[in-house]
């Protein structure tokens, strides 16, 4: 039995985990919950899979659950550092980060440090901290299995391979596919929560809309598979099917292929190296008469060339980045920007940020905090 820590529970991804969870109760077990602010749902799902402990960030919340969970032996933390502080759990088995955002690196990094397996969805973590994070798990021989979609069809493709020629990562293109900068200078909040192929929460959500969730995942690629970012090709598909592809040095392409679904990569991560039953609906491809791949606008979608050019920097450039982004993304879903502000606050907080060479993982902390006040102050 597997006995399994989510990092954030309450969202899209921590919920279809514990469908995947539900489903296959003979191999996984929950041993703790976390949540941002969703007390209720935190309740229910402890209720139901009862965890040895659960935390909530938001510390206001930390008698309602409590006094739900305490009577039925459920131990109860609450504030960010407690989230952090579970992960040193030596019956903890497993990890999934699926918090969203940088406020997953501490906890992730906590769990890694403490030889803990994880299956990582909270991208942030490696695009703020590839390095440090991948040299931690290689210390501590921590396997990072990834969860995201595309990232999970590069690792089953490269399983028992060598001689990597390049990666050629997917993207649906997302809600405002060849549109114009004029048109996407009035894009309502609403459109950009449209995503065509997949339901997520709304801060990927928006990171699709921009292109800067697959300017986030070439980061990502780059630290899981020790590829440069240069040798990773972003090709828009807009039928979600394809989930990614290697191509190796003899010009072979293998790819992976699956219908939209997270509980796929969930599932396999928490498996792997065994593959499990699943009910899901299988791929027809008779439904799939045309795949089609095209090159991404980069001029129009600008996030993508940021993420590129934050990664070229390196340092903690791609730290700056992600917090511009993050707070950028909150400033438009508040409705303060348009939907192009966001390239443009992540374009000028690079521009004027203090730049670290080799930054520690309290320089990234430093640099975080330093952005999200610089940009908030500015509204
Ligand atoms: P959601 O917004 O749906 O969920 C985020 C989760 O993080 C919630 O449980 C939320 O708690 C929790 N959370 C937020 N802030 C904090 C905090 N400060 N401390 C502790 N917990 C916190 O996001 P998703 O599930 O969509 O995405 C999670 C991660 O997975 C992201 O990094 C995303 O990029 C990645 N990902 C998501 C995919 C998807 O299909 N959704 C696909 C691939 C990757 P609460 O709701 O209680 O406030």
């Amino acid at each position: 039995m597997k006995r399994i820590a989510i990092l954030g529970s309450t969202g899209s991804i921590g919920t279809q985990a514990l469908n995947v969870i539900r489903r296959h109760q003979d191999r996984f077990a929950v041993e703790v919950l976390c949540a941002g602010s969703n007390a209720d749902l935190l309740i229910r799902q402890a209720l139901e899979f009862e965890p040895n402990a659960v935390a909530i960030a938001d510390e206001s919340k930390y008698t309602l659950v409590s006094e739900a969970l305490q009577p039925h032996g459920i131990k109860v933390f609450a504030g960010e550092a407690s989230i952090a502080d579970l992960m040193e759990m030596t019956s903890i088995d497993f990890v999934l980060a699926a918090i969203v955002g940088f406020a997953g690196l501490r906890p992730t990094f906590r769990a890694i440090e403490h030889g803990h397996p994880i299956a990582l969805a909270n991208k942030e973590t490696m695009v703020v901290a590839g390095s440090i994070v991948t040299a931690a798990a290689l210390r501590h021989r921590v396997p990072i299995l990834p969860v995201d979609s595309e990232h999970s069809a590069i690792f089953q493709c490269l399983i028992g391979e060598n001689g990597i020629d390049k990666i050629l990562l997917t993207a649906s293109g997302g809600p405002f596919r060849g549109m114009t900068r004029e048109q996407l200078a009035t894009v309502t909040l609403e459109q950009a929560l449209k995503h065509p192929n997949w339901s997520m929460g709304r801060k990927v959500t928006i990171d699709s809309a921009s292109l800067m969730n697959k300017g986030l995942e070439v980061i990502e690629a780059k630290w899981l598979f020790g590829v440069e970012a240069t040798d990773i090709e972003v090709l828009v598909h807009p039928q979600s099917v394809v989930h990614s592809m290697v191509q190796f040095c003899d010009g072979s392409i293998k790819a992976q292929l699956g219908i939209p679904t997270m509980e796929t990569p969930i599932q396999l991560a928490f498996s792997f190296p065994e593959r499990v039953e699943s009910h899901l609906p299988r791929l027809d491809f008779a439904q799939y008469p045309n795949l089609t791949f095209e090159k991404p606008d980069r001029q129009t979608f600008r996030c993508l060339d940021l993420a590129y050019q934050a990664i070229a920097r390196g340092g903690n450039m791609p730290c700056v980045m992600n917090a511009a982004n993050e707070v950028a993304v909150r400033q438009f879903i508040d409705g303060k920007i348009g939907f192009l502000g966001i390239a443009d606050h992540v374009e000028a907080a690079m521009q004027s940020a203090h730049f670290i060479a080799n930054p520690t993982l309290d320089d990234l902390f430093q640099t975080d905090k330093t952005i999200r006040e610089s940009l908030t102050f500015k509204h």
